[in-house]
């Protein structure tokens, strides 16, 4: 089952999402605001994926969203954000947004984007790899239990930052492009910009980091991507 939270106050634009994602072979479970969404996911513990507008009467979307990743780490959402709001989409991926789409949007280019995070995070059910650990320095990944630790304590991570640190450990001081990251992290025919990269390593440095400003594990290669040196 496919279920799908769409968060929007709007009941023109929910209305057309619920159809569209129905059409495509999802199964949508509607919310009006922010308080109504939260209620949504404890009804529905299996939903996969979230659909969070930002501007909205009572809590807003990118609340929501901290909201959501304090409960659950593996749920993938995607924030559904105005032209004008070029900031907000920072704020919605520090906020543990995975990616966001521009208002407005093809029913494609959303069915898009939600297939691509759907293979991440479905990953995380169907697939189950053999037991395996990757250990650098303090970092232990296990890609089995998806489970990273430093020295022993565990960091939550979301399902894009678990798929970014299982690309990064099984690639040490190897400097890995944007691009190339994108392609292996979010999916060749995402549609994604890579941008949203670099806003997910400063959300990881931010967990992995004793400064984030000065990242040790993570190094920037300026003009071309970053390289894992835990
Ligand atoms: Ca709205």
């Amino acid at each position: 089952m496919k279920r799908i939270l769409v968060l929007e106050d709007e009941d023109s634009i929910r209305s057309f999402l619920v159809l569209n994602l129905r059409r495509a072979g999802f199964e949508p479970v509607e919310a009006a605001t922010g308080q109504e969404a939260l209620e949504r996911l404890r009804e529905f513990p299996d939903v996969r994926l979230a659909l969070l507008d930002v501007m909205l009467p009572d809590i807003d979307g990118f609340e929501v969203c901290r909201r959501i990743r304090t409960m659950d780490s593996r749920i993938g959402i995607i924030m559904l954000t105005a032209k004008s709001q070029e900031m907000d989409k920072i704020t919605g991926l520090t906020s543990g947004a995975d990616d966001y789409v521009t208002k407005p949007f093809s029913t494609a280019e959303l069915t898009a984007r939600i297939d691509a995070l759907m293979r991440r995070t479905g990953e995380a059910v169907a697939a189950a790899p053999p037991a395996e650990e990757l250990r650098q320095g303090a970092f232990l990944l296990n890609t089995r239990t998806r489970v990273l630790t430093r020295n022993g304590h565990r960091i939550r991570l979301t399902q894009i930052e678990y798929a970014l640190m299982r690309l990064f450990m099984s690639n040490p001081g190897k400097p890995l492009s944007r691009g190339e990251i994108l392609t292996q992290v979010w999916g060749k025919d995402s549609g994604a910009e890579e941008k949203v990269v670099d806003v997910n390593i400063r959300r990881l440095r931010i967990k992995l980091e004793e400064d984030p400003n000065a990242p040790l594990c993570i190094n920037t290669v300026w003009g071309y991507g970053y390289q894992w040196n835990g």
